[in-house]
């Protein structure tokens, strides 16, 4: 048993044994948690009231979801883990978020859930006009309502990344996948970088085979 209370002051946050709501705070994700939730409920609202069904509304929303995944392990592999040496290609780099410091020292807090808000909120916006064309070239309709559900579901897989990720670090964890995934980004830290990209899900390092091949530690 870990009591995380000080006999005084403000109650000391333990990496690793943090609950959701005081993890959530620590790494600054409260703005970002917001702001993604109320964009979502925005892009249902319109959606419905351009006539969607409810039904297909859900569906094209979970394939939003899924496809994040895809994404999120695209991103993790080929840009957060992109250092170039050249000058140029260094200074396109920096238009990207880094990722190094968080390797250096996982433990340590963010704190930049605004900016992240401000990275992310264009980027969906840009996604809704995008999928509205895929869907619409693709002759899918009604293509507006379409690319709204899919770009939500890409920004709560994003949510649930973020989350996912930050409690990978800071959260128990103990239970079956939750255990799983945990595991698995251990690795990508503290064994090989350039193996278990995903976070959400280990299923595109399958796909991809940049899953960890070496022994697991407790072996004999
Ligand atoms: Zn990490
Ligand atoms: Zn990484």
């Amino acid at each position: 048993m870990t009591d995380a209370t000080q006999p005084s002051g403000t109650p000391a946050p333990i990496p690793g044994q943090m609950g959701p709501v005081a993890m959530i705070k620590a790494e600054g994700l409260t703005a970002v948690f917001c702001g993604v939730m109320a964009l979502t409920v925005v892009y249902f609202a319109v959606a419905l009231s351009l006539g969607i069904a409810p039904l297909l509304l859900v569906g094209v929303f979970a394939a939003g979801v899924f496809y994040w995944t895809f994404l999120e392990y695209l991103l993790h592999r080929f840009v957060l883990h992109w250092e170039p040496e050249q000058p140029v290609l260094k200074a396109v780099r920096k238009c990207f978020p880094g990722h190094r410091a968080h390797h250096n020292k996982p433990s340590r807090f963010r704190e930049d859930g605004l900016h992240m808000l401000k990275f992310f909120t264009w980027p969906s916006l840009f996604g809704v006009f995008f999928f509205w064309g895929v869907f619409a070239y693709a002759g899918f309709e009604p293509a507006l309502p379409l690319g709204l559900a899919f770009t939500a579901g890409i920004q709560i897989g994003y949510l649930l990344y973020e989350f996912t990720h930050s409690a990978c670090h800071f959260m128990p964890m103990k239970w079956a996948y939750a255990a799983h995934l945990k595991r698995h980004h251990a690795i990508h830290h503290h064994r090989d970088e350039t193996v278990n990209y995903g976070v959400t899900t280990s299923i595109w390092d399958v796909a991809f085979r940049t899953t960890w091949k070496g022994r697991p530690k407790a072996a004999a």
